[in-house]
């Protein structure tokens, strides 16, 4: 992808969406798929807000059942089918256990006709059929939580992705269909005419200075920054949006066998722990932030209610704050509506300023695809059954083995770049032919050779050292990352400037 910032004052386009999270990702995708001229601005990096914050989960989300939200859990069912098929290199089937224990606000009966349901709804669509456990089968196959008082559970499946990479795939595509993407470009008023929406000023955060876009249609899909955008567009509007804050520990090692499902004693939330990247993501939590989205941050009563509710239930475990890799917080941008977070509903919406601003309001990870599509409708009516596909899609041909004898590299290198890059692991390989001095390797754990850093910079649009270590490569969710490997980052940034 190309950041060319003069394109974008050269144009008139049928389209202009602000915020490269999951969902303006997949507007600009889908829009540009539909030969529409479309332009894409955001902030910071792509996926740098709330959609690299997640659980990480492609799910119907088990817990809406509580709150009877049936439709919303049957679409995300169907968006949870099309995601493991369109992105099998990001999105994978993940067992869940829940088990449970005496007193607990949620009887085994009650979780045993939950996952019932849960695949009950899936139909066809399911990854793999429940199962029920006695104590006995729950500790067999995690030994390592509490005993006392274990009355059973239940084995479910969902699957588990790499949202950041998620995120990117569909601004590439996007990019891949001509759309004109940029991130570091951050919209800071709106242009009009005759009292409508026609564009937008933005600054260039990398070149210091701003520029005007036009476009018949403007969408904002700014996720927890959506009430500041309506502001701009007039200082009195109502707040559309409710951002809740979710916060996650990374935990050295991986202390489950299986994603747990867990219930908090302290008020009863749902909670998980999962094996994410040969550590354990511990999340989440949701609690209403007022403050500004550009603040939010993990604090310490955060962790400390995450902590304490895990220690119960590994008793074994000390939990040495040493041993946290990472942690991140995000912010949830759900519908305004009353009452207390875990039960405000996922479903998305669209609010239509009387300017013409388009504004997507709420909806979870898992339905990206749905809202795009519906936004798209919006605007310019139904998509006739269009097919999906994120940058790496389709299938791959060879083994790693025989690509890896081609280029004279170890087994493992190829396939850490055919797990990231799915099918277009090839371009990577590409820079190589050119130039076989980036064949040198900058990291064992995981494998990380030089061109997925040429990779990073000239083809996915990263900027900074974050954006590789965050977004692109994942390298922070695996453990400190050494010293060698951050200055061949910043190398490769500084010369390609
Ligand atoms: C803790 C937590 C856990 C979650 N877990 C899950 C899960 O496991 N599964 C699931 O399905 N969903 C999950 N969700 C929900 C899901 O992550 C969000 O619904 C989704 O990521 C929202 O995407 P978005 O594109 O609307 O917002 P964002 O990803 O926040 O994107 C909005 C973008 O707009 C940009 N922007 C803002 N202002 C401007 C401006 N002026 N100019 C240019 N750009 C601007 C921002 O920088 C940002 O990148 C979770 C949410 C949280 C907080």
């Amino acid at each position: 992808m190309i950041r060319d910032i003069l394109r974008f004052k050269k144009n008139h386009y049928d389209l202009l969406v602000i915020g490269g999270g999951i969902n303006g990702a997949a507007i600009a995708h889908l829009a540009a798929k539909r030969y529409k001229t479309v332009a894409l601005l955001e902030q910071g990096d792509f996926g740098s807000g709330t959609s690299s914050k997640s659980t990480k989960l492609i799910h119907g989300g088990i817990r809406y059942l509580e709150n009877f939200e049936l439709d919303l859990v049957y679409e995300s069912l169907r968006e949870r089918f099309l995601q493991l098929q369109v992105a099998p290199h990001l999105v994978k089937p993940l067992g869940f256990v829940i088990p449970v224990y005496k007193g607990s606000g949620r009887p085994l009966w009650m979780m045993r006709f939950g996952v019932f349901l849960y695949d009950l709804l899936a139909g066809p669509y399911k990854v793999q059929p429940h199962k029920s456990l006695t104590a006995e089968e729950v500790l067999e196959l995690e030994p390592g939580i509490k005993k006392a008082g274990l009355q059973g559970g239940v084995i479910y499946y969902d699957a588990q992705m790499d949202d950041a990479r998620l995120c990117l795939e569909n601004v590439m595509m996007a990019g891949e269909y001509g759309a004109h993407v940029a991130n570091y470009a951050k919209v800071v008023s709106f242009l009009k005419e005759n009292g409508r929406v026609v564009g937008v000023r933005a600054h260039d955060l990398l070149g210091i200075h701003e520029f005007e876009v036009r476009a018949k249609k403007v969408v904002c899909a700014a996720g927890p920054w959506t009430n500041e955008l309506l502001r701009l567009d007039a200082p009195r509007a109502q707040e559309k949006v409710r951002t809740t804050k979710g916060i996650h520990i990374v935990y050295k090692g991986q202390i489950s066998n299986h994603a747990l499902l867990l219930g908090s004693q302290s008020d009863g939330r749902i909670f998980f722990v999962i094996p994410w990247m040969g550590n354990s993501l511990i999340g989440t939590t949701d609690t209403d932030y007022t403050g500004s989205p550009d603040n939010v941050k993990v604090e310490k009563e955060d962790m400390d209610y995450l902590i304490h509710e895990s220690k119960r239930v590994f008793p074994g475990l000390e939990f040495d704050r040493e041993k946290i890799v990472t942690t991140f917080a995000g912010l949830r941008p759900l519908i305004r509506k009353k009452g207390s977070p875990h039960k405000v509903s996922r479903k998305h919406l669209f609010y239509q300023t009387p300017s013409g601003l388009i504004s997507v309001v709420g909806g979870k990870y898992t339905t990206y695809r749905k809202v795009a599509e519906d936004c798209i409708h919006k605007i310019w009516g139904p998509l006739e059954g269009q097919s999906f596909k994120v940058y790496g899609s389709g299938m791959i041909q060879e083994t790693a083995g025989t690509v890896a004898g081609r280029y004279g590299l170890e087994k493992d290198v190829v396939q850490s770049l055919m797990d990231l890059y799915g099918s277009r692991y090839g371009d990577v390989l590409k820079l190589i032919e050119k130039d076989p001095s980036l064949k040198e390797k900058i990291s064992d754990h995981p494998s990380v050779i030089k061109a997925q850093l040429v990779y990073s910079v000239q083809t996915e649009m990263a900027r900074t050292v974050e954006d590789v270590t965050e977004r692109r490569l994942s390298l922070v969710f695996r453990g400190p990352v050494s010293e060698s490997c951050l200055t061949a980052i910043y190398t490769t940034i500084a010369s390609s400037k």
